[in-house]
């Protein structure tokens, strides 16, 4: 007689990798035991006339009674279209969080370099997502100034318009000092508090793109403080504050060694990351912010926000949003 142990044998030969890899997801997802439960109201219309409706794929189902829709957990969430277990979501936004690579989480969590890249541009999206919904405002003493990062293809061949050869990696710009081939990013750094990051262009910031970066980012009130660059003095018309050139200054209190610093922690990330592709920088400028500031002691608190952001990202959002054209 054949023994059960043999007949699961015999039936999981005629299953291919792929199905074998969707099978054991499935369950170990049912297997898990750290999900939170779902909170009890529609996905789509917010109604609490919620029943359980059997399962779909080893996950519990619910219809609305308002709306007559179905869903699951993951539905409306992050984790939505995607295979991967919630622990491995975890482990993925605490790799993010701490600025592991992807090849990191790829070998630690067991998932290919295509899932690992789309898990981290979906969490990188919901990043942007979160601070839209708590926009960031810089207050009381505050500093702004600008890096330049060199220009990345990371991945892709260089677009038609580019003329120089492609670098290897850690080598330095063609030309000396500020060229073309440098991104712009604006910065700014309130003193012990939060900090901003936004990539603008390829030179030094206008007047308009000083006010696009930072409008809404100003409370009244604010003393900033600059090298001189007069692009900064618009932002006398976007908030009540005070703006004042520190170039030359003498007193430990007039510095720019907050925003300095946070340069260098970018231009750490940026090495680390064997640079970032320009086309994504804004969307890791997010992530920089938080890991700047938070460092490790706020993963635990924003991993949860993530988990909970009622959106589902798509492929398609990965490919085309939020990306900088410069
Ligand atoms: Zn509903």
């Amino acid at each position: 007689m054949v023994s059960n142990t043999n007949k699961i044998l015999n039936i999981l030969k005629k299953f291919t990798k792929n199905e074998l890899i969707s099978l054991f997801n499935i369950a170990l997802d049912s297997a898990k035991s750290n999900e939170p439960d779902m909170k009890s109201d529609c996905r789509y219309c917010s109604s609490n006339k919620v029943i359980l409706y059997g399962k779909k794929h080893g996950k519990q189902r619910f219809m609305c009674k308002d709306c007559g829709r179905t869903f699951i957990t993951t539905t409306c969430t992050i984790r939505e279209m995607s295979h991967q277990p919630y622990d491995v979501w975890e482990g993925m936004i605490e790799d993010t969080l701490n600025g592991n690579s992807l090849s990191h989480s790829e070998l630690r969590l067991g998932i290919s370099h295509q899932t690992a890249f789309n898990m981290r541009h979906k969490i990188l999206l919901s990043l942007q997502d979160i601070e839209r919904a708590n926009p960031l405002m810089l207050q009381d003493v505050t500093e702004l100034d600008e890096t330049f990062v060199l220009e990345c293809y990371k991945g892709k061949s260089l677009p038609s318009y580019v003329t120089r050869k492609p670098r290897k990696h850690g080598a330095k710009a063609l030309k000396r000092g500020i060229s073309n081939e440098f991104i712009c990013i604006c910065s700014g750094a309130q003193r012990k508090s939060n900090v901003f990051l936004k990539a603008v262009n390829r030179a030094k910031p206008s007047s308009i793109e000083v006010s696009e970066v930072f409008d809404g980012h100003i409370a009244d009130g604010t003393l900033i403080l600059t090298d001189g660059l007069r692009s900064y003095n618009v932002l006398e018309d976007v908030a009540d504050c005070t703006i004042k050139n520190v170039t030359g200054e003498k007193t430990s209190f007039y510095n720019l060694n907050t925003v300095n610093s946070l340069h260098s922690f970018v231009k750490e990330q940026y090495k680390f990351y064997r640079g970032v592709a320009t086309k994504y920088i804004n969307r890791y400028c997010t992530l920089f912010e938080y890991a700047f500031r938070s460092r490790i002691s706020d993963v635990e608190k924003l991993k949860a926000a993530i988990l909970k952001i009622e959106r589902a990202y798509t492929i398609e959002n990965i490919k085309v949003e939020s990306l900088s054209h410069i």
